[in-house]
């Protein structure tokens, strides 16, 4: 019998894998996520942790945000999304300026666009920027227009 009311709190078919390496990476619904327990943070808060059967790296309930696991640090990541969001910069001008690779960029818009909520949320949080310009940078995203995008907002300044 397929009823509400029975689910258990933790429904393990919700998580997903936050191993951006691994093939099942945010994909939920696959049962490669099993419960590994929990960790003590705090006193008084203790995290549950999971683990993904397919990649064998565990995570922790509040690891699931889009640059979990990434090997840039996260203050290079938001100094990135500042610099294309709050700048407005082309991507090569951004990895001069961050000291990244175009590449490493370009992988983590990658990564954004494909967890766009949830990179939007954060986005919005750490960088007090407005939907409206999250929205531009997903278009230029999308269609490849980063470098145009940047090139337009400059002549309008000039
Ligand atoms: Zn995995």
């Amino acid at each position: 019998m397929a009823g509400k009311g029975r689910k258990s709190k933790y429904n393990l078919m919700d998580k997903a894998c936050t191993n951006v390496a691994c093939s099942l990476y945010g994909k939920t619904g696959m049962s490669n996520i099993v419960s590994n327990g929990t960790i003590k943070v705090k006193q008084s808060e203790n995290r549950r942790r999971f683990l993904c059967k397919v990649c064998g790296k565990s995570f922790s309930s509040r690891s699931g945000q889009p640059f979990y696991g990434l090997r840039t640090p996260e203050e290079k990541i938001f100094s990135v999304f500042h610099q294309l969001l709050v700048k407005e910069k082309p991507i090569r001008e951004v990895a001069k300026e961050v000291k990244v690779k175009s590449d490493t960029i370009r992988r983590l818009l990658k990564i954004a666009e494909n967890d766009r909520e949830k990179t939007n949320e954060l986005l919005c949080k750490k960088l007090n920027v407005s939907s409206t310009k999250l929205k531009t940078l997903w278009d230029s995203v999308r269609d490849g227009t980063l470098h145009e995008r940047a090139m337009a907002i400059r002549r309008q300044k000039l």
